[in-house]
């Protein structure tokens, strides 16, 4: 069958009255570009150009697209019985995003003959493309052909897909630089991150302990340094032992972080508008988890000196990253949770050789550093430190 005018007419009028149907008005206007257009195999691709831009609605587009590229390949695959068989082919047509995982395949293949094209991707492809809709086709590899080849873009575009995304959740704890890690938080639930000065280990870590707290309390998470902390929440710091990290939740209205717009609107609505969860890390004083670690060891031999009993739980500074994202956990737990966790950190602190166990919680008098300290050991440090009752307690709350 050549490709000519005639033909193209003829698989016009034959389906005339769908495009009729499809297009109204403008079915004249699409019969004058394809007449006027130089009607060879490649010119197709041009006049495909033209009616796009002529027909208004993408659903309309999109059905005489389908109609036209099956036409377009119908006639390249006649061609294909008369070539030579050695004849090479590319795999033509726009390389987006949007291009299906079939078209990419074929589009990112090297010239290859029609034998090649049956044996790797089967018949189909030679009249359907990658099916309904496809704007690809199998087009010989002449001089004209080449140029609308995209191989190395498909190749590219298969690439980026099958890297991992750095917001996917099993990256988290991975990463060897700050700005993949940041990203990775910033798409985890995190508002508000100021942690670019900060050491790898730590932020890396961060990243960790966020992955590992359950998405119910992943949510308007803010960290930074202890600088940043006292920035946002103007609050002095506690001082003495247990200056590694600091946590606390605060109304969103009482930070500095929302602009006046943002406050106004909180207050004129009937919703609270919520809280911050906020982290900061004392990278003054311990720049790297190492140094954390070194300062806990020798703080808890001196208070063991002084009173032949341990102070920490934990000395680990990785340990440390999580008993802190374990104060966020705390505190958006329900209030039932709390007094069930209580009765439990009683009576563990009472035995437990740690005294921050014993530590509690302002005027809540909860026992939030023995769930800080619990969480931490729980989910990056030695579990077989925990009673049964204090793991189950927290599986629980990790599952729910
Ligand atoms: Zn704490």
């Amino acid at each position: 069958m050549p490709i000519n005018e005639q033909t193209l007419e003829s698989f016009l009028s034959g389906n005339l009255s769908i495009l009729d149907e499809i297009i109204g008005t403008d079915a004249a206007e699409l019969k004058s570009i394809l007449n006027s257009a130089t009607i060879t195999a490649m010119g197709k691709s041009e006049i495909l150009n033209q009616v796009s831009v002529a027909s208004s609605a993408s659903a309309q587009k999109a059905i005489i697209n389908t109609r036209l590229n099956t036409y377009s390949r119908v006639a390249t695959n006649t061609m294909m019985k008369d070539a030579p068989s050695d004849t090479k082919y590319v795999y033509v047509g726009p390389i987006d995003d949007r291009t299906r995982d079939e078209c990419l395949d074929m589009a990112s293949s090297p010239p290859i003959t029609e034998s090649e094209i049956i044996s790797q991707f089967g018949y189909a492809p030679l009249v359907d493309g990658g099916g309904i809709n496809c704007r690809h086709k199998w087009e010989i590899a002449s001089d004209e052909g080449i140029k609308l080849f995209e191989g190395k873009k498909a190749q590219q575009v298969i690439k980026d897909k099958t890297k991992p995304k750095v917001n996917a959740l099993s990256n988290a704890g991975k990463f060897t630089n700050t700005k993949d890690a940041t990203n990775f938080m910033l798409e985890n639930g995190v508002e508000n991150a100021a942690v670019s000065n900060m050491n790898i280990g730590v932020v890396n870590e961060m990243s960790g302990a966020l992955g590992k707290i359950p998405s119910k309390y992943r949510n308007n998470i803010v960290l930074g340094d202890f600088a940043n902390f006292k920035k946002i929440t103007d609050r002095k710091l506690a001082g003495g032992s247990h200056n590694y990290g600091v946590s606390i939740s605060l109304p969103k209205v009482d930070t500095k972080l929302l602009t006046f717009a943002e406050k106004k609107a909180i207050f004129e609505s009937p919703l609270s508008g919520g809280d911050f969860h906020i982290i900061g890390v004392n990278t003054r004083k311990y720049k790297t988890l190492e140094k954390i670690t070194e300062r806990k060891l020798l703080i808890q031999k001196q208070y063991f000196e002084k009173n032949g009993r341990n102070y920490f739980l934990n000395t680990d500074g990785k340990v440390t990253v999580h008993h802190e994202f374990g104060h966020i956990v705390h505190n958006q737990l329900s209030s039932e949770q709390r007094k069930l966790w209580d009765n439990i950190a009683e009576k563990w602190a009472e035995k437990a050789n740690a005294d921050i166990l014993k530590v509690k919680q302002g005027w809540t008098e909860h026992y939030a550093e023995a769930f800080a300290e619990a969480w931490g050991a729980y989910n990056a440090g030695d579990r077989t430190l925990l009673p049964l009752e204090v793991k189950e307690f927290i599986k629980e709350i990790k599952n729910a």
